[in-house]
């Protein structure tokens, strides 16, 4: 019946195929809708579904999402990325609803950080640094116009935005001067009122920390019964940032610049500030010289000594930001309520600055690793951020999210999402009960995987459901592995024959093409090789200019190339002739010097686990999927994907990455895809499946 229903609207006659000309009824579409209405059915249901390009997906979850949400049946839908959020608010959701004759609200939620904050907006314009400063001038007329007061409003980036910007250390909520006018408090307001709320993954899952933290009552979303996860391939990262600790060394610099400011009108003891920022910059100085971007906190201070040094230095801190916070209690603010607010908010930073440090140098809780990383500022200052991250989300997803009795259900949403047919990856990772009876693998061949996927229930409250792109691969898409390179390798006569590849692969598209790679230094050896031949095509480098910069020459360019490391992989979206041609460096195993990855391997092995065929390998073969995923967008889009990894085929595990690919022809013959760019069609038929 229920199936009948979403059959019903997404079929010929349906009201979609009635509101949208170009609408194509999808057997894959309905199968998705039927998941998630399945799902939606009983609060405590899980269906985890990847769903291949093309299947119209966010359509396929809105319409039952829609149809149960209610304001006191509040349904959550929480995206990675703030492009697939605007485009659910400002696109697919109004459209949804325009279905209805009565369409249950919907509200858009941030991070609190998003909000302008009208009470440090006030107090920032009686300061002598915004005093003639053209872009505060332009957010004082924009706080006068907004609805909102979201930042993203904003057509330049204000770099005191973080001293203007809602934030629960100065927020004094229903007490404040400005609560009625309050942007960050009306938003809450309307997303109590609604029936679905469209959030982020970080913000989902600083919300569930708060929730399980020691002040349980505590939370920045309303309560909600349900949550579709789409771009669920980010949530084992979402929720690692949100349950771990992450401290970087400008931190504590920019906290006593805000206190330095306020203490002209303050009795503030202005050495305490100096020795805080000397012992501040003593405690980071190691990190910051560690001399490579990532980094374990036990290979910079390799001896219990050197860490019991560093516990030392932190306990001074955490003594000197005390101090600091009882001579800011003690100061005389009465009658300058703003005044009294900042100083209030600048007390609780010292607060939580001291609590966090204290936290990622002394806690001892064996599921966490000590990490960190170098970067810049805008203005190429170097910094070191040190991160207190959890090896494993899965016990605490397992606690906190799945805990039966479950309160919530959720549906988990991506096309790439499921590993070796399945999704025990998945589950594992994200702290789900593991399937019984797991699929088997097929043997190794380079011939295209094409059975039907189909909608598979497991266990009584988990589903699974994977199904294909509609779009025709076989005869769109070509895959090629040049059968003659050796395995990849890092030394420069394997760049040498790998840039003849890629040289012979642009020929023969003409240009169009997106080159991935693995590392930045495969990337820029090929580059040099490239931008060395007489190809006439443009080549654009990432990190040459910002990477939405470089998609759009792309774009604008007729058959340039683009080459591109980790942000080309997935999430960037060419449709039509201009990209014909991917080219993947190598299988993109994680890098095995981050440190993160290195903790997830350990603990692994430890538990006696096969961390190569439990972890990495269902890792890349994610990442693959979404490399491979750049090229086909639309039914009409046609190319060609080079693999040039032999070990796709020369390895037995290869056939678990050729399996999950979509079926197009596959091919180890160069001059095939040069018969695949001819116009002839008799000449492309001619092409055969090796
Ligand atoms: S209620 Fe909080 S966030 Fe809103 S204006 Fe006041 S202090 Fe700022």
């Amino acid at each position: 019946m229920m199936g009948t229903r979403m059959a019903g609207y997404f079929g010929t006659g349906g009201p979609l195929a009635r509101s949208l000309p170009s609408f194509a009824p999808r057997a894959q579409q309905v199968s998705v809708a039927q998941a998630v209405e399945e799902a939606l059915g009983q609060t405590e249901n899980v269906a985890l579904i990847e769903a291949g390009t093309g299947v119209g997906k966010t359509l396929a979850y809105l319409i039952p999402v829609l149809k149960r949400a209610r304001p006191d049946r509040k349904i959550i839908i929480s995206t990675h990325t703030l492009a697939l959020q605007a485009q659910l608010a400002e696109r697919d959701l109004p459209f949804v609803q325009s279905l209805s004759a009565l369409p249950p609200e919907a509200a858009v939620v941030k991070g609190r950080g998003n909000y302008l904050c009208l009470q440090d907006y006030d107090a920032a314009r009686a300061d002598l640094w915004t005093a003639g400063d053209p872009q505060f001038a332009q957010i004082g007329r924009w706080s006068q116009a907004t609805e909102t007061g979201d930042v993203n409003e904003l057509d330049f980036t204000y770099p005191g935005w973080g001293d203007i910007r809602a934030n629960p250390d100065t927020c004094k909520g229903q007490e404040c001067r400005f609560f009625d006018r309050c942007f960050y408090f009306r938003m809450r307001r309307a997303a109590q009122e609604a029936s679905v709320l469209l959030v982020n993954h970080a913000l989902f899952f600083s919300d569930l920390a708060l929730r399980k933290g020691t002040t349980p009552d505590a939370h920045l979303l309303p309560d909600y019964d349900f949550v579709v996860f789409d771009e669920a391939h980010h949530l084992e990262t979402a929720a690692a940032g949100a349950f771990g600790v992450a401290f970087s060394s400008a931190r504590l610099p920019a906290l006593l610049e805000k206190v330095r400011r306020t203490a002209r009108v303050l009795d503030i003891n202005t050495d305490r500030l100096k020795t805080i920022a000397q012992s501040a910059e003593s405690l980071f100085a190691p990190f910051q010289q560690a001399g490579r971007p990532e980094f374990f906190v036990h290979d910079v201070l390799p001896r219990e000594t050197d860490m019991e040094q560093s516990r030392g230095q932190v306990a001074v801190v955490g003594t000197l930001l005390d101090s600091l916070a009882l001579e800011l209690l003690k100061q005389d603010t009465q009658g300058q309520p703003a005044l009294k607010d900042r100083v209030d908010g600048l007390r609780r930073q010292c607060v939580r600055a001291k609590e966090e440090l204290s936290l990622l140098f002394g806690s001892d809780n064996p599921n966490f690793v000590r990490w960190g990383s170098l970067g810049r500022t805008q203005n190429r200052a170097p910094f070191a951020t040190l991160n207190w991250t959890p090896i494993s989300v899965a016990p605490i997803l397992a606690e906190a999210l799945w805990a039966q009795p479950r309160t919530i259900g959720a549906a988990l949403i991506s096309a790439t999402l499921a590993t070796d047919g399945g999704f025990g990856f998945l589950r594992e990772r994200l702290g789900l009960p593991a399937l019984a009876d797991p699929p088997t693998l097929p043997a190794p061949t380079l011939a295209p995987d094409t059975r039907a996927k189909k909608s598979q229930k497991t266990e009584s409250s988990i589903s699974e459901t994977i199904v294909g792109s509609p779009f025709d691969y076989e005869k769109n898409c070509l895959l090629y592995i040049p059968r003659a390179l050796p395995p990849p390798s890092d030394t420069p006569a394997y760049a040498a024959q790998a840039a003849e590849e890629m040289l012979s692969l642009l020929e023969a598209a003409g240009g169009g093409a997106f080159v991935l790679f693995t590392s930045h230094r495969a990337l820029n050896s090929a580059y040099e090789i490239l931008t060395q031949s007489d190809l006439p095509f443009a080549f654009l480098r990432q990190g040459e200019m910002p990477n939405s910069r470089l998609v759009q020459a792309f774009k604008q360019e007729q058959n340039a190339v683009l080459l591109g490391t980790q942000s080309f992989w997935e999430g960037v979206d060419v449709p039509g002739a201009g990209l014909r041609l991917v080219i993947i460096d190598r299988i993109p195993f994680a890098v095995p010097d981050s440190p993160l990855h290195k903790a997830r391997v350990d603990s692994i092995t430890q538990a006696g686990g096969d961390w190569f065929g439990e972890f990495a390998l269902p890792q890349a073969q994610l990442k693959l999927k979404q490399g491979f995923g750049r090229l086909i967008r639309t039914s009409e889009d046609r190319g060609v994907v080079a693999i040039l990894d032999t070990r796709l085929v020369r390895k037995t595990y290869g056939a678990r990455f050729l399996q999950g690919l979509p079926p197009a022809r596959r091919t180890f013959d160069i001059d095939d895809v040069r018969a695949f760019y001819v116009p002839d069609p008799q000449e492309k038929e001619a092409v055969t499946t090796r």
